[in-house]
């Protein structure tokens, strides 16, 4: 079932769309089942669960901390993870440039944009972001790389809004210039962010059914 759901999902993605399977509160054997069917990229948003399911894995897994990440949660991703999604302060960048040079490495990550209408999401605002960068906010940590951008749209029913705000976000993509990443979409939205120029889609309900 679970490998029918991603084949199905990869079938529908142009090329260079990376699918990110989000196994967040499912078992280990649950990722065991989805690397079997080849997805080798998968999602976690609580660090913990993260490690335990890394160390049971193995090395082959491309894991990706989506969620909103702590700063003294960083240290223990540090040496492997592949993916940082939702970096969204300087104070966090630091913390993953001081952890990745510990470990030897430099540690890809995306700027988290808010982009949607809720108060709650984390991210810089789209119009902070270019000034920031000018600003020299990446050149000051050599251990981290910046890979792109990623956000998250309203949940609303309203499909039009949804699509404007991934649009905007594809927009700042563009200009801010040298990224391959853009990390937006997430089961109920993915098409929609496909549409609108997504390079990764985030998806977990849409594969393995709803969390509890
Ligand atoms: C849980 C989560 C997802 C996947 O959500 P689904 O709606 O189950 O596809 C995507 N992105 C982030 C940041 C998440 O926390």
């Amino acid at each position: 079932m679970i490998c029918e759901r991603i084949a199905s999902i990869q079938s529908e993605l142009p090329d260079g769309v990376t699918l990110v399977a989000v196994t967040k509160t499912h078992p280990v054997a649950t990722c065991s089942e989805t690397v079997a069917c080849g997805q080798l990229d998968l999602g976690e948003n609580r660090v913990q669960e993260l490690v335990e399911k890394a160390t049971a894995l193995g090395p082959d897994v491309r894991w990706h901390q989506i969620g909103h990440l702590q700063t003294n949660k960083v240290k223990a991703i540090a040496p492997f993870v592949h993916l940082i999604h939702a970096v969204d302060s300087e104070r966090l960048l630091a913390e993953i440039n001081k952890q990745a040079e510990k470990v030897g490495r430099v540690q890809d990550v995306l700027l988290q944009v808010h982009i949607a209408q809720e108060e709650h999401k984390f991210g810089w605002q789209p119009e902070a972001l270019q000034p920031a960068l000018d600003g020299g906010l990446l050149e000051r940590f050599p251990h981290v790389r910046a890979r792109g951008l990623m956000g998250m749209a309203t949940f609303t029913d309203d499909a039009a809004q949804v699509a404007e705000e991934f649009r905007g976000l594809r927009r700042l993509f563009e200009t801010s210039g040298g990224w391959n990443v853009l990390s937006m979409g997430m089961s109920g939205d993915w098409r929609i962010a496909v549409e609108a120029g997504s390079t990764m889609i985030r998806v977990g309900s849409s594969i393995y059914g709803a969390r509890s």
